[in-house]
């Protein structure tokens, strides 16, 4: 049973670098593989360029006649590279994304065959969509589900097959994907901040909501995880003990990267390059065999789109290096996890970033306009925020002692902290000409120079501002952005109508000025806001008991906070900012929790039997060898035989001690899996799931990783931790 252990650390000792060497630069190579606006312009005629453009840019409707056009240039283009197939690419609700190939390839009878491809097929398929999870919204037969275009996110080839970034929905019109819910959240924020700007500047007609993800992940040879069946089955390691040595030392942070995650990387990182997602910053981080990338921000939209790319691209290149990626936010106990920190910011069409400093006076009040009505939202909405980033893997991780706490707060830095405390002086009413002299050149003045300088950082806050940005950290690694970008965008959008609102009856019935208006509205928000600013060590026990004095929410697991989802409050703003109706926020929670289940409902499964049927039989097997070693002894020495085997005996009643607890454990489990199965409410099922069924994991686990322990390594039919996480 050990043998595929040995086997498969033998593989990998063997192993050699695959060597990737890169003979075109990237600037070169970057986009080659998109049907981007340069290659339009190649390809397209100049209406049907002039039609893409404003779709792009004002989501105008392009007519079938121009839609041929399009598929026609497509295809040409997409021939001219060797690509045979054509799909709609999309992202379901299972977190991977999903592609059914179609040849290009047609019969036209007479034996004789073409390549074709309408505007029909651009614009719309059919797939046969009836086992995504739709959480109930497409229970009939006759509700269908199709996929149609979305010009804003290029088309690319990857191998030989164009794709075409689509939205899935029912015929009934609901969203049965992450990016549907998006594109509406990005509308909203866009009419609502544009509204705002026209405060300070007249000439904007668009504000983009800006992403830029840092993907961490880890790496390992795929022969030892193809040797750990609770890796291939789950993501991540259900048992081991922790290795002698860890990331204690700090030894593996920021150093040198080791020869086959290097060439992993730049394979990857060239691939990135043909199909535009603009990644720039690859880096060791603290777990040992723990990675990150980073790209340069881009809209929301495609930068959720190239990073769910980026996560299917990463495993297939991670093969063509016998490495696995393992997205997972927590594959290994004791050492660190992986997240996805969210960098998230406004900009306008007129190039101005909503949350940097700005020239003038003016544009540093839109920036404080901006900085403290993002505060508001999330104060309002932070158990929203922690139920955008809930999964049964990312459970692990918050709260745990090295990621953000379950709690949502905001981190601002000390400057920028004296800066709203000013502002919270703000007299009522009008301003006399002296305080709005004071305030543009004392506070509203001084902003570019604390924003160049903003080194302040406190890496424990879930949500922090770094200079030109909020960084929103609790993002599990292997979520889809999508999720968390379409909370926050609906929160600010949410949230600056209802300032645009405030602001504009001050001016109406107050008689205030603008700038008057503005900052007697913003002087209130900040003095609403105060609860979720924190500076200190969001990972002490300290700020959980502070957070509870200042009533925000602390949900540690999956099923208590995704009820945020569907609070009447919650459905409603979905609702009002059209983003989702009533169905889809219900029918999402419904997905999100069922799939909770099903993991820990997985993970327990496998755990079970790698308890029983893997550490079990090699215990027994030691303790066999042990029992011949006793009677031998027994034999040799007589009555003296204890003597000598007192240690073996020892061992042997450790181990049916251990052997004892695994299995009336996995019994137990397996009964409260029973009960819970046998309850009707999902968000109840989940529950139990989550109290009765997964405590016992780390009961079960920690008998298996004593007996590891106490087990001859020989026998041992696991790939350990330190071989899984320290051969490179
Ligand atoms: P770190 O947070 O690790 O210090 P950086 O600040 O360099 O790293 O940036 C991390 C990510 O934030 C990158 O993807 C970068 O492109 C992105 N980013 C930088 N500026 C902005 C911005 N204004 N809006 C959104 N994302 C940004
Ligand atoms: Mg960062």
């Amino acid at each position: 049973m050990s043998k595929i252990r040995f086997q498969a650390l033998k593989e990998t000792l063997n192993r050699n670098s695959v060597i990737i060497t890169e003979d075109k630069r990237r600037s070169v190579l970057f986009g080659e593989n998109v049907f981007d606006q340069k290659t339009m312009l190649q390809y397209l005629t100049k209406d049907a360029y002039t039609s893409v453009i404003g779709a792009i840019e004002n989501g105008s409707k392009i007519d079938r006649r121009v839609a041929d056009q399009i598929a026609s240039s497509m295809k040409d283009w997409s021939l001219s590279k060797g690509v045979t197939h054509y799909t709609h690419w999309f992202q379901p609700l299972t977190g991977a994304t999903a592609e059914k190939h179609d040849a290009f390839f047609e019969t036209i009878g007479d034996g004789q065959a073409i390549e074709k491809f309408g505007g029909g097929q651009l614009v719309q398929q059919e797939p046969d969509a009836s086992s995504f999870p739709n959480g109930g919204i497409r229970n009939t037969f006759e509700a269908r589900g199709y996929t149609a275009w979305d010009p804003t996110s290029p088309a690319f080839i990857y191998g030989t097959t164009l794709c075409i970034p689509t939205v899935f929905v029912a015929y009934t019109g609901e969203a049965l994907d992450y990016k549907t819910p998006l594109l509406r959240a990005l509308q909203a924020v866009d009419n609502a901040a544009t509204a705002v700007t026209k405060y300070f500047d007249k000439n904007v007609k668009k504000v983009n909501a800006s992403l830029g993800w840092e993907q961490e992940y880890f790496l390992i040879d795929s022969a030892l995880v193809n040797a750990r069946p609770d890796i291939v089955m789950t993501g991540r390691t259900l048992l081991g003990h922790s290795p002698a040595k860890g990331q204690q030392l700090d030894d593996h942070y920021f150093g040198s990267i080791p020869a086959r995650a290097l060439n992993f990387m730049m394979d990857l990182e060239v691939e990135c390059m043909l199909l535009g997602i603009p990644v720039k910053t690859r880096h060791n981080e603290v777990a040992p065999n723990q990675f990150e990338l980073a790209p340069i921000y881009e809209e929301t939209n495609l930068a959720v789109d190239h990073n769910s790319l980026l996560m299917d691209v990463m495993d297939k290149v991670g093969a063509r290096h016998n490495l696995k990626v393992l997205l997972h936010e927590k594959p290994f106990a004791g050492v660190n996890g992986s997240g996805k920190h969210n960098n998230w910011s406004l900009s306008t069409n007129t190039g101005v970033n909503l949350l940097g400093p700005g020239k003038t006076p003016m544009s540093n009040l839109q920036f404080l306009t901006f900085f403290i009505n993002t505060i508001k939202a999330i104060n309002e909405n932070e158990e929203l925020m922690r139920a955008g980033i809930a999964s049964a893997s990312n459970d692990h991780r918050l709260g745990a002692n090295e990621a953000p706490p379950a709690i949502m707060s905001v981190f601002i830095g000390e400057q920028l902290t004296a800066v709203l405390k000013e502002l919270e002086g703000v007299t009522d009413g009008k301003l006399s000409p002296q305080e709005k002299t004071d305030l543009k050149l004392n506070v509203v003045g001084k902003i570019p120079e604390i924003l160049l300088d903003n080194t302040d950082r406190n890496r424990t806050s879930p949500f922090a501002f770094t200079g030109n940005k909020f960084e929103f950290r609790a993002v599990g690694s292997k979520a889809n952005c999508a999720n968390p970008m379409t909370i926050l965008n609906t929160i600010v959008a949410k949230q600056l109508i209802d300032f645009k609102k405030e602001v504009d009856e001050l001016i109406g019935t107050k008689e205030l000025k603008k700038d008057e208006a503005i900052f007697n509205v913003l002087r209130e928000y900040i003095k609403q806001s105060k609860n979720i600013l924190f500076e200190g060590n969001g990972y002490g026990s300290e700020w959980e008991k502070e957070a509870e004095k200042r009533g925000l929410s602390n949900n540690k697991t999956t099923p208590e906070a995704l009820k945020a989802k569907i609070s009447e409050r919650n459905l409603k703003l979905f609702e009002e900012m059209g983003v989702m109706n009533r169905v889809e926020s219900e029918a999402r929670y419904e997905i999100e929790i069922e799939e909770y289940v099903m993991r820990i409902q997985i993970e327990g499964r496998v755990l079970g039997d790698i308890a029983r049927n893997h550490v079990i039989p090699t215990a027994i097997r030691y303790q066999n060898m042990l029992i011949k070693n006793v009677s031998g002894l027994k034999g040799l020495y007589g009555d003296d035989f204890k003597k000598y085997a007192k240690e073996q005996m020892d061992i042997l009643e450790e181990i049916s001690e251990h052997i004892g607890k695994i299995n009336t454990k996995v019994n137990e489990m397996t009964d409260a899996r029973k009960e819970a199965n046998k309850l009707e409410d999902l968000g109840k099922m989940a529950s139990d799931y989550c109290v009765k069924v997964k405590p016992l994991f780390d009961e079960i686990r920690y008998s298996c990783d004593k007996l590891e322990l106490l087990i001859d390594d020989e026998l041992w039919p696991l790939v350990k931790y330190r071989e899984l996480l320290f051969i490179k």
